[in-house]
């Protein structure tokens, strides 16, 4: 049983310490920024926070309203969690309508915006007003990985919390005390390389161990230029397929809601044929947000494998300067060892930034499937 709601926010005593001192009225204001890299747990740290906010007792932890918090279910608590490329602005307005209302039963009026790198700037000058001029009871938890990620002038405004990379033995303890064997423990968060949620999956998700272990295949399947491109193929095929398994769960439900959220019936049928008045904007609308989710899971799925080949080269090069820190990939040290004898620290170095630069340039929507072409090339 959870003695506190910051029990889960493993190796970050400062920002704990922070956040519980502003729960119990020292130092509190209306906006923060959470920072930190992907995993470290900074969307965790805004939800305990807000759960601290409204307890009774600072965030007990298994109180009526801290379950409410951490379950997404507290009716001053907002949670925006952008599911597409961008945080819409339609989303935003709805933010700024809400954070102006009284608190019904907790203290505080709490919105928090996950992803909030995920605004473009037009949703962000919506959102500074809210930061400039916050109603009494509001306050506002932005989630974002740098400071770089969100605007100046609304960044300006925040208390921040920056959050750490927890180390691999903080994030182990932590799978442990979730019942998971130690040494599995220790293998998922280390190759999880201090990422709470992938550690998490990687130990109890038999489907996550066997996609890491195709991911981790494709340097040994470089030998030519067909079989570099058949790898970059598998690696796209491989992410479209994870979007497209969560398109097919859950596109057709959605379209279905709407079209009787619009009284069409619940076939949703009535929107494709005699649509009603309003009813086609609807459908762009959700149509755009969609597309918009496929394209984010695609690009996550792809940047999570980046991050696991991008360590493989790294454990080769730390390898080949004979520099004595323990490998991410402990699983895959026969494989690295033969390509840090067999190549330089050179071609070590080009192949990780050829890593590196197909994260940017899928991330800036260069079509995936080049991009990654264009890697497996490189990494030949
Ligand atoms: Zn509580």
């Amino acid at each position: 049983m959870s003695q506190s709601v910051f029990d889960t926010l493993v190796g970050q005593d400062a920002a704990v310490a922070q956040l519980r001192a502003a729960a119990s009225g020292t130092g509190m204001t209306h906006a923060w920024l959470f920072t930190g890299p992907p995993g470290s747990g900074r969307s965790n740290a805004a939800r305990a926070f807000a759960a601290a906010l409204q307890c009774p007792e600072g965030g007990c932890g298994h109180c009526e309203s801290c379950h409410q918090v951490l379950a997404g279910t507290h009716v001053d608590v907002a949670l925006v969690v952008p599911e597409g490329v961008h945080l819409l602005i339609a989303d935003a307005r709805r933010v700024m309508e809400r954070a102006s209302r009284a608190p019904v039963r907790g203290r505080w009026q709490v919105t928090l915006i996950e992803d909030a790198d995920r605004m473009e700037d037009r949703t962000s000058n919506t959102i500074l007003k809210v930061v400039e001029e916050p109603p009494p009871h509001s306050v506002l938890l932005l989630c974002a990985p740098s400071l770089d990620d969100v605007l100046p002038t609304i960044r300006s405004r925040c208390r921040l919390v920056p959050l750490v990379t927890p180390s691999p033995s903080a994030v182990a303890a932590l799978l442990e005390r979730d019942g998971v064997d130690p040494a599995m423990a220790a293998f998922a968060a280390r190759a999880a390389q201090g990422h709470i949620g992938r550690a998490r999956r990687l130990a109890t998700d038999e489907a996550t161990r066997t996609e890491r272990r195709e991911v981790l295949a494709l340097p040994g399947a470089l030998g030519n230029v067909g079989g570099a491109l058949a790898a970059a193929k598998n690696l796209v095929d491989a992410a479209k397929a994870e979007a497209d398994a969560l398109a097919a769960l859950r596109d057709e439900p959605e379209r279905e809601e709407l079209a009787t959220a619009l009284g069409a019936g619940a076939t949703g049928k009535g929107l494709t044929g005699g649509t009603p008045r309003g009813g086609a904007g609807a459908l762009k609308e959700l149509e755009k947000r969609q597309k918009s989710r496929g394209t984010r899971t695609q690009r996550d799925a792809l940047d999570r494998a980046l991050v696991d080949l991008a360590a493989f080269y790294r454990d080769v090069l730390a390898l080949q300067l004979g520099s004595a820190v323990v490998p991410v990939h402990v699983d895959m040290t026969a494989q690295a060892e033969a390509l840090a004898r067999g190549t330089s620290p050179e071609a070590t170095l080009r192949r990780i930034e050829a890593v590196l630069a197909c994260g940017t340039a899928i991330e800036g929507n260069v079509n995936p499937q080049l991009a990654v072409e264009a890697m497996a090339l490189a990494l030949r």
